[in-house]
């Protein structure tokens, strides 16, 4: 079958891979010069099964209240007159209940977890070097409140199968020395030894490369106008896409399936389509710099609760990355916000890396109000959704190109997941 893969980031990158395994002619298309250079660029690197709470969850609204109109506040919402993101928000509400967080908690945990094993057999089959690091993610506490409260998540973690232990503040020095200028701050840690990092942008580059040598197609500089139906009442199929190519010329490809994998854009091309997806961009900037001193940068992968920040050790850099902010399709950097990322990283590693030279991104985050992403068929016979993988689409990555070629292929995937008609 022939099947045109919307959108080259971590999620349409890792479709391809699949698709092609299963012997179908896969042409990848994407506005970009190459692949992985929007959402899956320069993010925290975490593959973090165990830490799958969303958001959404009984604490959030009150949180996002205390730090509305706070520059730096690690979730940032602002108003606008956007319809799309009053009913994300009223929709983001509803599953804020206990019952819906454990819900979603059950489903990502599944695909993540059958993820992560995906990503372990890809990098076992391609010897992909993407400064892989599999030592687990630390997780650190300065206030005895959001510690005490993590309590309750990493038993129903555990519940899950995730082995997230509650360890003490000598423990987290113990297992990551670079944090002993801190140890007077910190109150306990979890650590999770299943846990892994590793580039996402250099993943998916060298799969990207092996999938074009088995075959795949990719159409780079190529922007996807519209989707195109024919006119069958009863069973609507798409028939093509329309694309406009970097030198102005529009044209249209043919294929028999078409996978959405636009991430924070899918919303847009589905909308008239008839379907409605709930996926909202959430903003979130990363920092990374020269590791100058090696031997007083971290190596485990860290999440500092204070600061909701995520730190990974990529081979000789040191990424830090974080926070949301609520504010549009816009990836344009908010200095304040820049700031406070490289203030933190001095504070906790100050010989560490060379911070003179800082390099900022920023990349939206495809969120859908209970973070599940959309993973199936839709009502249009041959259009596939893979999209709204919010703030774990490197840790679901792999396993949610798998689980599509599955379905397109005609198998059950190999996960419970609520794999939908949508
Ligand atoms: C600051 C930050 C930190 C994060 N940290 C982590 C982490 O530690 N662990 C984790 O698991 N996840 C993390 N994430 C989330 C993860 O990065 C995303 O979920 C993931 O990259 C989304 O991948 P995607 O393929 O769906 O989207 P994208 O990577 O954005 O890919 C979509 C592609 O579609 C293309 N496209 C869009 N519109 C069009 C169009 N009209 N025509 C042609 N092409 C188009 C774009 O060019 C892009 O290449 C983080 C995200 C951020 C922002």
């Amino acid at each position: 079958m022939k099947v045109i893969v919307l959108g080259a980031g971590i999620i349409g990158t890792s479709s391809a891979w699949f698709l092609q395994k299963d012997g179908h002619e896969v042409t990848v298309i994407d506005r970009q010069p190459s692949v992985a250079l929007e959402t899956s660029f320069a993010n925290g690197c975490q593959i973090s099964v165990s830490h799958a709470e969303p958001w959404a969850n009984p604490s959030a609204p009150l949180k996002i209240l205390r730090w509305l109109g706070q520059e730096d506040a690690p979730l940032l919402y602002r108003f606008s007159a956007n319809w799309l993101q009053w009913s994300w928000t009223l929709r983001f509400l509803r599953e804020c209940t206990t019952r819906r967080t454990i819900e979603n908690i059950k489903h990502i945990v599944a695909l993540a977890d059958y993820s992560r094993l995906t990503l372990q057999q890809v990098r076992a089959e391609t010897s992909i070097n993407y400064d892989c690091l599999t030592k687990g993610i630390l997780h650190f506490y300065t206030d005895q409140k959001e510690f005490d409260g993590s309590l309750a998540a990493a038993k129903l973690m555990r519940e899950l199968g995730c082995p997230r232990q509650h360890i003490k503040p000598d423990e987290v020095v113990q297992l990551e020395p670079s944090l002993a200028q801190m140890r007077y701050k910190i109150v306990g840690g979890d650590f999770t030894a299943s846990d892994e990092s590793g580039d996402i942008y250099k993943f998916t580059a060298g799969l990207a490369q092996q999938s074009m040598e088995a075959g795949v197609n990719f159409e780079f500089n190529t922007s996807i106008i519209r989707l195109i139906t024919d006119n069958n009442e009863i069973s609507r199929k798409i028939t093509s896409v329309e694309v406009q190519r970097a030198d102005g010329q529009i044209e249209i490809l043919y294929a028999d399936a078409f996978v959405l994998a636009l991430g924070s854009f899918s919303e847009q091309l589905a909308k008239p389509l008839g379907i409605n997806l709930m996926i909202y961009p959430g903003k979130g900037y990363s920092a990374t710099y020269p590791v100058i001193n090696p031997d007083t940068a971290p190596t485990i992968s860290l999440i500092d609760d204070g600061f909701k920040l995520v730190t990974s050790r990529l081979g000789d850099r040191l990424r830090v990355a974080g926070t949301c902010e609520f504010n549009g399709y816009s990836t344009e950097l908010n200095e304040v916000r820049c700031a406070a990322l490289t203030r933190r990283t001095q504070e906790l590693f100050p010989d560490a890396c060379d911070y003179r030279q800082p390099l900022y991104w920023s990349g939206l985050r495809p969120l859908t109000p209970s973070n599940v992403p959309y993973i199936g068929k839709t009502n249009i016979t041959n259009l596939y959704l893979n999209t709204g993988h919010g703030t774990l689409g490197w840790t679901m990555g792999c396993g949610s190109g798998r689980a599509i070629a599955d379905i397109i292929s005609g198998r059950q995937p190999e996960v419970e997941f609520p794999f939908h008609r949508f």
